[in-house]
């Protein structure tokens, strides 16, 4: 292979290279976001919870008052109820301790409802809290944990960008902005490999990162020459093979 071809080769090891770096530091950052989300999300449901146990204290202080309001009113009647002077008056105030009973009796099973409601939102109110302080730690942990991580990946890629900028260098400069474009559009795979199908009648040549075929003449020129040539279809840099003549010192 001559050396126009075997320049765009270490290129684009190198470019696979800096990418799969770049992606370990991303990786490490998802990490922290992941579990930063989740603690936003319980602290969210936390605080709902709080607000809804504000409101049942709140309808269980109404709901006290009222019993109150008729625990008074029975006194009043049971004491009207004795006093009453005649049967007819009797029954009627008999009645009134009656409604006022059954009143009272719904709003104690309202009341009671609302006691349990409040101690279970509570104890939610506790799991919440020691979801939070343990997801707290962890982050903690994750972070020191990818603080220094990053160090050594950051001054791992900083040595693959200049291993990048030189072998960038010793690509024809009519190929470098096309590499870097191919390189964007693609995520990284600007070359392509020939690959050797087997077709109906005889066997193919395709182009490895898009699978249309290449024509013959293409390949015959690819394996005998030293010309750039890309896929017709998918305008990848067409190769026969990945192998870099320099690849032993690439490691
Ligand atoms: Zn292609």
């Amino acid at each position: 292979m001559g050396p126009i071809l075997s320049s765009l080769i270490d290129l684009q090891l190198v470019e696979y290279e800096v990418r799969k770096t770049k992606e370990r530091l991303k990786k490490s950052k998802r990490a922290i976001l992941k579990k930063e989300h989740s603690i936003k999300q319980h602290e969210g449901a936390l605080n709902a919870k709080k607000e809804e146990i504000k409101l049942s204290k709140v309808q269980y202080d109404t709901l006290d008052v009222d019993i109150k309001s008729d625990e008074a009113n029975l006194a009043k009647l049971r004491v009207g109820l004795n006093a009453a002077k005649s049967n007819k008056e009797y029954s009627a105030v008999l009645t009134q301790i009656n409604t006022n009973k059954a009143d009272m009796s719904k709003l104690e099973d309202r009341a009671l409802g609302l006691m349990t409601q409040i101690d279970n939102d509570e104890t939610v109110i506790k799991e919440l809290e020691e979801t939070i302080a343990s997801e707290k730690e962890e982050l903690l942990a994750i972070q020191t944990e990818t603080d220094v991580l990053e160090e050594d990946i950051i001054a791992e890629l900083g040595s693959k960008e200049e291993r990048y900028q030189s072998a960038l260098e010793k690509v024809n400069s009519k190929y470098r902005d096309m590499f870097v474009r191919l390189a964007e559009r693609y995520d990284g795979e600007v070359l392509a490999e020939v690959a050797h199908v087997n077709g109906k009648r005889h066997s193919e040549q395709s182009c490895g990162g898009c699978f249309m075929s290449v024509p013959l003449e293409a390949v015959n020129a690819l394996m005998t020459r030293d010309d750039v040539l890309t896929c017709p279809n998918c305008g990848r840099f067409l190769v026969m093979e990945m192998k870099s003549s320099t690849q032993n010192v690439i490691g």
